[in-house]
């Protein structure tokens, strides 16, 4: 029997998302220790949470389901956005709710419009519906969203708009004023702010105005909670409600609820960490640009992107056979550059030391 003939034939076009190397993976790969490697592939964040120390996480029950509507955490997730509870609903990473949003507003040829190069999940999700995928490239030079295109293709059959801020991997941030603009359109328009702790630029505050805006955010980047899988929407109730009567009751386990409300609990400890390494982001910016060989783009967020005028994948390799992973982009006019998180500052000494050798040779 053959059963791909079952498959739903957007399956059978869909592309797998690579995930990045485990660091187990890699230090087995090049022989080192796990405490040698540097994973700066993924936009987490280098500093492993402390709970232990906190005396924060009493072990939950694990013997029963977690509570289904994260209530304990949202409470104070109102408090830390403030916005009320009855505007936010928790999934599993903000991947689970990028998933029902385009579940909830589009069906198969209806239109989603992105701005490559983007996170590659508003695709990926988009054509598993069916969805027409509408790309608008940002400006090549500032990687910025191109708003006058965005708003020239956004046509009557356009259900979502998505536009990551700051952008991944570009680390670009869209104006409150561009954004209002999209909203005044007949859409869903989704800003993914993922990486909004290192920027500190929200379009939050245009909830109170415009019920079709849909602010996404996560634990994974900045609070260190990216294995537990935990991200959060906020939108108008009528979007929350419809999100919550469509995910899977039990999406938050019981440790990411407790884990994400001990950060919150802390937060000064967690932002001001991430400061540090927000703090060493220019710096960085400018060590790099001293090799006559990068060309660095200037960042908002969470990621450097270099582009080498010889190969990147040679670079690449050599710095993972370093032990220090950074993602190869190939995005549209992005081919041969690098993405990497921001380093700490014991990081960010060795990969420079590392790209010295590199440049020696
Ligand atoms: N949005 C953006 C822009 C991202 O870069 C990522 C992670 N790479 C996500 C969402 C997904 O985050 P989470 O771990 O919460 O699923």
């Amino acid at each position: 029997m053959n059963i791909t003939k079952l498959f739903r034939p957007e399956i059978k076009k869909i592309k797998p998302y690579i995930s990045s190397p485990t660091i187990d993976d890699i230090a087995k790969e090049i022989g080192v220790s796990k405490e040698k490697i540097i994973k700066a592939d993924s936009g987490e964040n280098p500093y492993v949470p402390d709970f232990g120390r906190l005396g924060e996480i009493k072990s939950p029950k694990v013997c029963y389901y977690p509570d289904p509507s994260c209530r304990k955490l949202r409470n104070k997730l109102s408090e830390y956005l403030k916005v009320s509870e009855e505007k936010i609903t928790c999934g599993n990473g903000s991947d689970e709710l990028i998933d029902l949003l385009i579940r909830i507003f589009v069906s198969k040829n209806d239109e989603i419009i992105i701005n490559p190069p983007t996170f590659s999940m508003y695709k990926f999700y988009g054509e598993l519906v069916g969805a027409n995928i509408k790309e608008v490239l940002r400006n090549k030079n500032s990687l910025r969203v191109d708003i006058e295109k965005m708003l020239m293709n956004i046509s009557d059959r356009t259900k979502m708009v998505f536009i990551d801020s700051p952008g991944n991997p570009t680390s670009t941030l869209i104006d409150k004023g561009e954004i209002e603009r999209l909203l005044r359109r007949q859409a869903i328009v989704v800003v993914d702010e993922a990486y909004y702790e290192y920027c500190g630029k929200s379009a939050i505050s245009l909830l109170l105005k415009y019920p079709n805006l849909v602010i996404l955010r996560t634990f994974s980047k900045w609070a260190g909670l990216a294995g537990l899988r935990i991200g959060y929407a906020v939108a108008c109730p009528l979007i929350i409600n419809t999100i919550d009567s469509i995910r899977p009751p039990y999406n938050v386990n019981s440790f990411a609820q407790e884990a994400a409300s001990s950060v919150l609990d802390n937060k000064e400890l967690y932002l001001n960490r991430l400061k540090k390494i927000i703090s060493l982001r220019e710096k960085c910016v400018s060590y790099l640009s001293s090799f006559s060989d990068l060309f660095v783009y200037p960042s908002r967020g969470a990621y450097i992107l270099i582009k080498p005028k010889t190969n990147a994948k040679t670079l690449q390799t050599y710095l993972r056979k370093e032990g220090i992973l950074v993602k190869l982009i190939k995005s549209c006019f992005l081919e041969n550059t690098l993405r990497m998180n921001l380093p700490g500052p014991s990081e960010m000494k060795r990969i420079i030391s590392v790209l010295e050798k590199y440049y020696e040779n």
